[in-house]
């Protein structure tokens, strides 16, 4: 039932698939057979995970003539800078409503986005940024234009169809390698990555692969249920018949240290490991927590030794640049 997840139309913003490697040492440190699918290393502006649903997402607001991308994000967003970037390419332009936190100096992200020319808006309430969009939408219309608003994080039915896919690689790159994985764990944030994951295993008659989020910051219960909106909503999308329920997912939230955003020793501590052990940038808001979480499942005997666990990195290194100094109190 994958085929029906390959028809729909997308966009090309990057090389599919992304590389997915062995990281031996990190493996044989943790006594695991750990594979990194490297959703950070791709063309369009530094990567990451945003990429994938934006494919979609793309393709559907240039089939309705849309000639101005709106959506919104945390000041630090990867998706407020990968939205910019794709809107760019295909000639459109792009408003981005901002929240705390994250700093607006010209730093990680806020700087790429002002070099790609994304009007940021900057509102103080996330709970007065998704009116904040819909208002700049009208006015936008009432001057002739034709906008389109992406909610936070790309998390829509149309993004969702981009970790399908991923679902599809990761399986097809895991044959090659000849080993059958046990267990994909990434930081999951506003669900699309999560939901995507699982429904694409569904349709792939994989679903003893196990999927296990950890949340940046949302506690699990929250996650939980919008993944199970999400997926029931783009099954129907789909035409496919499957839904999920709530003990369909995995969402741990004990590793978000304080909540989004919050950057402790911990935090510091696993990105300089990982960069000494395997050379691999990870960022302070998502992967690094998502690493910490899997090392501590591991720890714990949760994800048993010898497992095959594939790791997604979905990107965000130009966040430590925008935390440089939070980052350099731990170094
Ligand atoms: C957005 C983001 C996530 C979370 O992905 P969701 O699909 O929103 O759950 C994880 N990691 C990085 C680097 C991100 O930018």
């Amino acid at each position: 039932m994958i085929w029906k997840v390959l028809s729909y139309p997308r966009c090309r913003l990057t090389s599919l698939p992304t590389p997915m490697e062995r990281a031996a040492r990190l493996s044989g440190e943790l006594g695991i057979e750990l594979l990194v699918k490297r959703d950070d290393v791709m063309e369009l502006c530094l990567g990451g995970n945003k990429v994938r649903k934006l494919e979609f997402i793309l393709a559907d607001a240039l089939n309705r003539r849309c000639d101005v991308l709106i959506t919104r994000g945390a000041t630090h967003s990867n998706h407020v800078r990968l939205t910019a970037a794709a809107a760019r390419k295909f000639g459109l332009d792009v408003y981005a409503v901002i929240t705390p936190p994250g700093s607006l100096a010209n730093q990680g992200n806020v700087l790429l986005d002002r070099l790609l020319g994304a009007r940021l808006v900057p509102v103080d309430r996330v709970e007065e940024a998704d009116e904040a969009m819909l208002g700049l939408a009208e006015k936008l219309r009432a001057e002739g234009r034709n906008p389109y608003v992406i909610p936070v994080g790309g998390a829509s039915e149309l993004g969702v169809l981009g970790y399908a896919l991923a679902a599809l690689e990761i399986l097809q790159q895991s044959l090659s390698l000849g080993v059958r994985p046990k267990y994909i764990v990434h930081a999951t944030g506003t669900g699309a990555t999560q939901a995507g994951l699982t429904l694409g295993l569904r349709l792939l008659g994989a679903s003893d692969v196990k999927v296990l989020g950890i949340s940046n910051g949302r506690r699990s219960p929250e996650v939980v249920r919008r993944l199970v909106d999400l997926f029931n909503s783009t099954s129907r999308m789909l035409g496919v018949d499957l839904r999920a329920s709530e003990d369909d997912f995995v969402v741990y939230d004990e590793y978000a240290f304080g909540g989004y955003g919050v950057i402790t020793s911990e935090v510091v501590d696993v990105m300089k490991y990982v960069a000494r052990t395997e050379g691999m940038l990870l960022d302070p808001v998502y992967t690094a927590k998502a690493m910490y979480g899997l090392i501590d499942l591991v720890r714990r005997g949760t994800i048993e030794r010898g497992s095959t666990v594939v790791f997604v990195h979905t990107g965000g290194t130009p966040i430590a640049f925008q935390y440089a100094a939070e980052v350099e109190r731990y170094l």
